[in-house]
């Protein structure tokens, strides 16, 4: 936990956020500036700044992070797909430096991304 880390805030619920999803090690809430019909951000409880960095430090809470992704994409009903995107660094413009999975649906995107 990183003591002001907006994301570690919304696990402590210090700040609130609409939370869909929840396991042991991984929650999963509305993003504030939703993108899509669907945007749902999908973070590890353990403060890692990015997910290759979570996939280091503890490959199964990132398998498990996934396996959040697969239940809110069944119970948002994705039927005809989603993507999963890691912002990760200036480049890619995260902005938040606590690993998160941009789970977005509900719409068709164009690609490549911009
Ligand atoms: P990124 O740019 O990939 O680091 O994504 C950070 C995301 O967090 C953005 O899509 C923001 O809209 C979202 N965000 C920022 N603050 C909040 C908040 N308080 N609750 C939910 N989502 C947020
Ligand atoms: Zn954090």
């Amino acid at each position: 936990m990183s003591d002001d880390c907006l994301f570690c805030k919304i696990i402590r619920r210090e700040i609130p956020a609409e939370i869909v999803a929840e396991s042991e090690h991984a929650l999963a809430f509305r993003d504030i500036m939703p993108q899509a019909p669907t945007h749902i951000l999908v973070i590890p409880k353990a403060h890692e700044p990015n997910a290759v960095a979570l996939a280091e430090a503890d490959p199964e809470a990132m398998g498990e992070l996934f396996r959040l992704v697969g239940k809110v994409v069944a119970e948002e009903g994705l039927k005809n797909g989603y993507r999963a995107v890691f912002n990760t660094g200036p480049d890619a413009l995260q902005t938040v430096f606590h690993a998160h999975v941009h789970l977005l649906g509900g719409r068709v995107f164009d690609w490549p991304p911009g």
